[in-house]
């Protein structure tokens, strides 16, 4: 695959992170990862003129890439700060992947279908990101690389998961929808330096499903 990003492509971008700022984002450092990424590179080639509208888009398997919006707001409430350990639970098209990992994150992400992990593995090294990627259930999380700085949830979960809320590092923060299939409440959940678990709700959106086991 050849990725060019030219400067017709940058100036899209431009405008379309005008547009998110626009909308309530004011981290720049968010921002910013959002300016440096190319978005079209995470989508068929045919679908350019979708790259840089703030909206959501298939990835094929049945998923969706994120909203522009939605993965600025979910960053912006995570908190990254370079070096921090970050589990990302569906990885899909890698896009939040490489916006974490431009904030500096140390990036473990897990996908469930298998077709998805590969490509979006081989497309962040191709773009010289260097993540943990894993084939597996992020239901579970993943023990072995726990306690995590950070999490993000970018699948719709009908409950918190009980696994992911262990695995949180004291002081650490937790973003995820939680709901029913037609909307989601942005939640933030963050473990104290005491254990203590602090929960707050952060607006409506819509995901796919978060799904329990891998898909074949
Ligand atoms: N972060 C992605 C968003 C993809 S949509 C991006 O930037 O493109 C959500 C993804 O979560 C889908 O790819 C879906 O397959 C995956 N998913 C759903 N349930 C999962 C689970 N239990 N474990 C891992 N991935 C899951």
């Amino acid at each position: 695959m050849i990725l060019e990003d030219n400067l017709r492509h940058k100036g899209l971008r431009r405008k379309l992170v005008e547009e998110v700022a626009s909308k309530g984002i004011a981290d720049n450092n968010v921002l910013n990862a959002l300016l440096n990424v190319p978005r079209h590179f995470f989508m068929d080639s045919g679908f350019l003129n979708f790259a840089y509208k703030d909206q959501a888009f298939p990835i094929g398997s049945g998923q969706t890439i994120s909203q522009p919006f939605t993965v600025a707001f979910q960053t912006q409430l995570l908190q990254v700060s370079p070096m921090q350990k970050v589990l990302e639970v569906g990885t899909g098209s890698g896009y939040q992947a490489a916006i974490l990992m431009e904030l500096g994150a140390r990036l473990y992400t897990i996908e469930r279908h298998r077709d998805l992990f590969l490509s979006a593995k081989a497309l962040l090294e191709e773009m010289g990101y260097r993540p943990n990627c894993y084939y597996g259930d992020g239901y579970k999380g993943l023990p072995p690389f726990s306690p995590f700085d950070r999490i993000i949830v970018t699948a719709g979960a009908s409950e918190i998961p009980e696994s992911l809320v262990e695995q949180l590092a004291l002081g650490g923060r937790m973003v995820i929808p939680v709901g029913d299939e037609s909307a989601q409440t942005m939640l933030l959940i963050e473990k104290l330096p005491d254990g203590s678990i602090k929960k707050s709700s952060h607006g409506k959106f819509v995901f796919v499903p978060l799904l329990k086991g891998k898909a074949k």
